[in-house]
């Protein structure tokens, strides 16, 4: 059930709303929009008493949503959500393509600096590296911990990138909360619904990857679990699903984006690394991508792939992504997007001139 305010709705008749819906035993959900409020209801088993709530003040409509998901639903909400973070004006889901980089793992302090220093300069806002690692052999490195988070929080400071790793479990995650800015859920977990539920009552925006044989519907299930707790900045992240092909690690589900789009305000990624699992494919899935209609990319990177302790051979060389950023704005412009210059080569091209 989904009630919809009047586009000039008092924050107070909002809030009496919101009350009455909780009287009635039910979480409300208030999602501001552009003209006006709406507020999903969870919690309820059967049918909302829909008249105990039209007849308040301010109340333009309540509406029975239909789909299993609310309030990932463009019912719930017509225009697109921009994730924004505390610190920095990056975002994700604006007209700017959010670019995320990094190695797999966070190997050392000085390896981190090395990439982040360089992917920064590119164009990247986001630093991505993972210091806890679901790895399909438990004998794989597994990440290093803390220590790598508290590594990742520096390189923040260090280049002014946002940091966003993955979280494995309650205990990670707790971690991945206060030192991150972004949350992410591996495709692995896509479906630990107790993680998702914790990932919700978290204070940091989520980035969902899509398990590697998730339908739409039960990625959207999944990002709902996050919402349904309170936090309502997801991102999804298309990293490429199981199939026959055996050419790639996997089959990069570009259809799925429009999909999404159609379905759905939240914004979404694609990690075109994974979705290859080999160097030479990342570059062109990439512009795939942002031809589509993605909101950002999430790729690897390293200074020294052969020897890259877990994902050396889908990593590019940072000279790779420079030139793939370079190339990509022509693309990022034909769809309506702009891309973010970095200061260092603003500054440069002002001395120029
Ligand atoms: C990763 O981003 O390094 C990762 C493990 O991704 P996924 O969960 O998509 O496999
Ligand atoms: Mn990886």
């Amino acid at each position: 059930m989904l009630v919809l305010m009047n586009v000039n709705a008092t924050e107070e008749q909002t809030q009496t709303v919101c009350k009455r819906v909780e009287e009635m035993g039910y979480r409300p959900h208030p999602l501001p929009g552009a003209t006006r409020c709406a507020i999903g209801i969870t919690g309820n088993k059967g049918a909302v008493e829909a008249d105990a709530l039209s007849q308040l003040p301010g109340v333009a409509e309540v509406i029975a949503v239909s789909k299993p998901y609310k309030l990932v639903s463009r019912d719930m909400k017509a225009e697109d959500t921009i994730v924004r973070f505390e610190a920095g004006d990056a975002a994700v889901g604006g007209t700017e393509l959010a670019l995320m980089a990094g190695p797999c793992s966070v190997e050392s302090r000085d390896q981190l600096f090395r990439i982040a220093e360089a992917v920064a300069n590119s164009g990247a806002r986001f630093l991505r590296g993972g210091a806890f690692k679901p790895r399909t052999s438990p004998y794989a490195f597994q990440g290093m911990g803390e220590e790598g988070l508290a590594i990742m929080a520096a390189a923040r400071e260090a280049f002014g990138l946002l940091v966003v790793t993955e979280a494995v479990d309650h205990e990670s995650l707790a971690l991945v909360d206060q030192y991150a800015d972004m949350i992410q859920i591996g495709a692995r977990n896509m479906q630990n619904f107790a993680l998702l539920k914790l990932a919700g009552r978290a204070h940091k925006p989520v980035l969902l990857k899509r398990g590697m044989a998730a339908t739409l519907d039960e990625l959207l299930m999944a990002a709902e679990y996050i919402m349904s707790e309170g936090n309502y900045n997801v991102v999804l992240c298309e990293r490429g699903i199981r199939t026959f092909a055996d050419h790639t690690r996997n089959t990069l589900d570009v259809g799925i984006v429009p999909a999404v789009k159609k379905l759905t305000h939240l914004p979404i990624v694609v990690d075109p690394s994974h979705a290859s699992g080999k160097r030479d494919k990342v570059v062109p899935l990439a512009r795939a991508a942002v031809a589509v209609g993605a909101d950002g990319l999430i790729v690897e990177v390293h200074c020294d792939p052969d020897h890259a302790l877990s994902d050396g051979a889908q990593s590019l060389y940072p000279a790779q992504f420079d030139s793939m950023v370079r190339n990509l704005s022509g693309i990022a412009e034909l769809v309506g997007r702009t891309m973010y210059e970095p200061h260092s080569k603003t500054a440069g091209a002002e001395v120029a001139q």
